[in-house]
């Protein structure tokens, strides 16, 4: 049989993992594993790959302490631009994207205010979808073009176990979003409802800061003609500045745990009080999974105060 739930990890290589990817790639682990699913590790390295390579080793590594076994070898998203290129000429022969030359400092200052979600910037005001072929033909001599897709109108409606039904209008909130950047490199947006898809990804467990990159990834789906998966957005860990917790807020990372010989139960033992689980003490991440229930689960951001981590993770057991 196969499974009807399969999940994902999706990190960024940019450094090591830190105690916030533990915690997404814990709790889509237990969800799945919660429901005799699987779950797979998808390694989002379209900006590292060239310089980073020791940092997937060291993620495998990394996982591995934790205690979470993947059912496929990983995914490199480095090694399949031929994937993304396809779906980009699919989307491409619907009409729905144009090419787009302006750079980021004309978009800055062609636009005023109501600006975008901060991730695309601001609202792209459309300049280069009124080229006339002859312009794009010129323009394209000197720079080559990113490509953008022109979201439909109106609402695009998500659905997400943790937060219920939330709407964006993506065309009047994001307006034409990039696709393919000018240096032939797909786009988070859709290198990741590619990927979900031929993954065979049915449930996405992730942060809640991309709650708001989910409508546009649904209307992506539905352009591709690809299923869209179930979502489920977990509350960030905060550090003691407000901001998403990050090495600067005096919290270990995963390697340095594993090379202090710290015992992975510790850690898992504090990812499991944060999710409501447990009670704090030491637990094997094993003995977590008949106890998953994705609706108890926090909506909150988690405020973690960094001296109690550590008074968890080294103090006398
Ligand atoms: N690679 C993204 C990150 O590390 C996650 C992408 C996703 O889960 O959709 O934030």
């Amino acid at each position: 049989m196969t499974a009807t739930h399969r999940g994902r990890f999706a990190p960024s290589p940019t450094g090591r993992l830190h105690l916030g990817n533990a915690w997404a790639a814990a709790l889509g682990w237990l969800w799945a594993r919660s429901q005799a699913g699987e779950f797979l590790l998808r390694v989002e390295d379209l900006d590292t790959a060239r310089s980073r390579t020791g940092l997937t080793e060291a993620l495998l590594a990394d996982q591995a302490w934790l205690g979470l076994e993947f059912d496929a070898p990983p995914v490199f998203q480095s090694r399949r631009l031929d994937l993304y290129r396809a779906a980009f000429e699919r989307l491409r022969a619907t009409g729905r994207v144009y090419p787009c030359f302006c750079t980021r400092s004309e978009i800055a200052r062609a636009v005023s205010a109501p600006h975008g979600p901060a991730d695309e910037g601001p609202r792209y005001p459309g300049t280069c979808l009124a080229l006339s072929s002859e312009q794009v033909e010129e323009r394209a001599r000197t720079r080559p073009p990113a490509w953008r897709f022109r979201p439909r109108e109106g609402l695009t409606d998500v659905h997400d176990l943790l937060h219920g039904r939330i709407v964006q209008d993506v065309a009047r909130e994001v307006g034409d979003f990039v696709v393919l950047r000018n240096d032939g490199v797909p786009s988070y947006q859709l290198a990741v409802v590619v990927d979900d898809a031929e993954m065979g990804i049915t449930h996405v467990l992730r942060g809640d800061d991309l709650l708001r990159s989910t409508a546009r990834q649904i209307q992506l789906c539905e352009a591709l003609g690809l299923p869209v998966p179930v979502y489920a957005h977990v509350p960030l860990l905060l550090g003691p500045d407000g901001k998403r917790l990050a090495k600067r807020a005096g919290t270990p990372g995963l390697a340095e745990l594993r090379e202090r010989g710290i015992a992975p139960e510790r850690l898992v033992g504090l990812l499991a009080a944060w999710a409501g689980l447990g009670d704090g003490r030491p637990v094997d991440l094993q003995a977590l999974v008949p106890r998953f229930v994705l609706e108890r689960l926090p909506r909150e951001p988690i405020a973690v105060d960094p001296s109690r981590v550590n008074e968890a993770l080294f103090g006398p057991g």
